[in-house]
């Protein structure tokens, strides 16, 4: 349920409604917006009697939450959430670009990547370094090394870093190296994960199981805010459906679907949507008609020689024009695009 307190409440009324649901036993998460401050209690499932909490100076009103996800909902935030990484803001007016190799492969070929991706208005640098393959005798990243790449490649050419992270025991040296923890499609339901990246301060990009449903997305970011970690940024990647001519079916409704739930940013990822080249301008524009806040691009100075999806990376021109053609779109639906 959450605590809705009156507009003239003060930090004293906040702070005894913190203590009474401490008291019995639940955790708070606070929410404190422009106009109202919103206090959530997540029960475990047990049951709260809304009446403890109206009696106290300051409350307006307790509302249940009727959905699966909590902290997760636009109940419990009205107002979108915008993740700060570094200067650059994801959910906010600007729609926001990462962009680069599926894999870290070396230094030559990430810092060409950075280059081009910086040039033409990305703000965030991709590349993995652990990858999560289907088959274990293909290219499992260059782990750590991989990870000084990427961050050098980035730092050169002023851009941030996003990478997969796939298993607890990387979470630190992960956070030592990229600005923005991403959790694979195969690991949306890996909760161990979800709670050690959630345990961090850093923003996920948490991208959608290919067999789940959007629900169970949003639980799974309900699994990283109810550990502590409010900076988290979803991923429409694409999910399973019988259609064999894409590697996967976008499904662009989630982007709406997801902005009327929840207070999160989405973002969409139309290179492992499509799975191919010469699809990923037309869904990249589809997704920032529908609303998405930013993109996720695979971009290759070679993408014959890539070790990872090779088919669907951009060359460096296509990269060019497809942040001019979004641009384009951003602002016919009153977004930007730096
Ligand atoms: C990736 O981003 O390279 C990747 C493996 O994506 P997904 O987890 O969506 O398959
Ligand atoms: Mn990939």
């Amino acid at each position: 349920m959450i605590i809705v307190m009156k507009t003239d409440s003060n930090l004293k009324d906040t702070g005894s409604v913190l203590k009474k649901i401490e008291s019995l036993g639940f955790k708070p998460h606070l929410s404190t917006g422009a106009r109202k401050t919103i206090i959530g209690v997540v029960g475990n499932g047990k049951k709260i009697d809304p009446e403890v909490f109206l009696v106290l100076p300051g409350v307006e009103s307790v509302v249940p939450i009727l959905h699966p996800f909590k902290l997760a909902s636009r109940e419990f935030k009205n107002e979108s959430s915008v993740i700060h990484v570094n200067g650059v803001s994801i959910g906010g007016n600007e729609v926001v670009v990462m962009a680069g190799p599926c894999s870290v492969e070396n230094r030559t070929q990430m810092l060409l990547s950075a280059e081009t991706v910086a040039k033409a208005g990305a703000k965030i640098l991709r590349g993995g370094a652990y990858k999560p393959r289907t088959s274990p005798y293909s290219f499992q990243g260059l782990g750590e090394e991989g990870l000084k790449l990427l961050k050098e490649a980035a730092v050169a050419n002023g851009l941030c870093t996003v990478t997969e992270v796939i298993s607890p025991r990387l979470v630190d040296i992960v956070c030592e190296y990229s600005d923005i923890l991403q959790i694979g499609a195969r690991n949306m339901q890996n909760y161990a994960l979800l709670e050690a990246v959630g345990k961090t301060s850093k923003p996920v990009l948490l991208k959608r199981g290919m067999m789940s449903t959007i629900e169970e997305l949003l639980m799974s970011a309900e699994y990283i805010l109810a550990n502590g970690n409010p900076n988290v940024i979803l991923c429409e990647r694409g999910i399973r459906s019988f259609e064999p001519y894409t590697r996967n079916t976008l499904d662009i409704a989630a982007v709406p679907v997801v902005k009327q739930l929840s207070h999160l940013p989405i973002i969409v990822d139309p290179s492992h949507a499509t799975g191919k080249r010469s699809l990923v301008n037309a869904a990249s524009r589809s997704a920032i008609a529908a609303g998405a806040d930013g993109l996720i691009i695979e971009v290759h100075p070679n993408p014959e020689e890539a070790l990872s999806d090779g088919a669907q990376s951009l060359l460096p021109d296509e990269f060019t024009t497809l942040m001019h053609d979004i641009r384009k779109i951003a602002l016919a639906v009153g977004r930007e695009v730096c």
